[in-house]
């Protein structure tokens, strides 16, 4: 393929955006698995989890307590019933008897029940504490979560707005490029990151080989708008070391001494 060798070089700067392209993609994908964003959400969720089970706990307790309270109000009730019964001197010898014993083994229902009273009250106390602390904690990683949002979001916001950017000034300098030289370009480009390099030297620009002096002798030979691809990687190679003006062939031996 024949293309002006101008044409080919602005081929290096189609390249150069394809690059930054691909490095705000990199950059893009870095951010989905930013490990301190990932780590925030699933402190987040667990501490939520424990908080959500620790309220849950201090339910079922407050309901243990609600009963053992009733059963107090029970015993007590019926022990008051007993008392009341002996002092109003209508109960039989026998009766009494029955009623001391009731009252008695009510005391000792009332004692187990106060018992458990004072340990539910004290696990209550323990539970509530520690659903205190996680609760500061689900704060404190809702804070680290937001700033950790904000933060990517912000990044993201930069490679939106630096991708805009490089795809309007690839689109730019497509336009002034022949068709039939971006669509070669494109081809390439689909099947490796590096479509087009510089000549640099003997060495190519992208798979940073040497060509060896036998290599370059039809290298050179070339007329200067014919279109040289590397033998190694593919890409075309763009030789800069040419003449600066703007010949549509290599004429002259003069000339091509110049970059041999
Ligand atoms: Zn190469």
């Amino acid at each position: 393929m024949k293309a002006d060798l101008f044409d080919q070089r602005r081929l290096l700067e189609l390249q150069a955006v394809d690059t930054q392209l691909t490095q705000l993609g990199q950059r893009r994908k870095k951010l989905d698995a930013d490990p301190v964003y990932a780590t925030a959400v699933q402190r987040q969720r667990a501490l939520a989890d424990k908080a959500a089970n620790l309220t849950g706990d201090l339910a079922d307790l407050d309901r243990d307590i609600e009963r053992v309270e009733r059963e107090v109000e029970l015993v007590t009730k019926r022990a008051d019933s007993d008392r009341t019964r002996m002092a109003s001197g209508a109960a039989t010898s026998k009766e009494l008897e029955g009623l001391q014993s009731e009252l008695e083994s009510l005391a000792r229902r009332q004692g187990t029940l106060e018992d458990d009273q004072l340990e539910l009250m004290e696990r209550r106390e323990v539970l509530e504490s520690e659903l205190g602390e996680v609760r500061r904690q689900v704060e404190e990683s809702r804070q680290v979560l937001a700033d950790a949002e904000a933060d990517r979001g912000r990044q993201l916001g930069e490679i939106d707005a630096e991708t805009a950017d490089a795809t309007s000034t690839r689109e730019a300098l497509a336009i002034n490029i022949p068709d039939r030289l971006v669509e070669l370009y494109e081809r390439i480009h689909a099947k490796q990151p590096i479509a087009a390099a510089e000549l640099v030297g003997r060495r190519c620009g992208s798979c940073r080989l040497e060509k060896s002096p036998a290599d370059m002798i039809p290298i050179k030979s070339a007329p200067i708008d014919e279109v040289i691809r590397c033998e190694e990687c593919n890409c075309i190679l763009i030789r800069t070391e040419l003449p600066q003006s703007k010949p549509t062939t290599l004429g002259s031996e003069e000339e091509l001494k110049k970059y041999t």
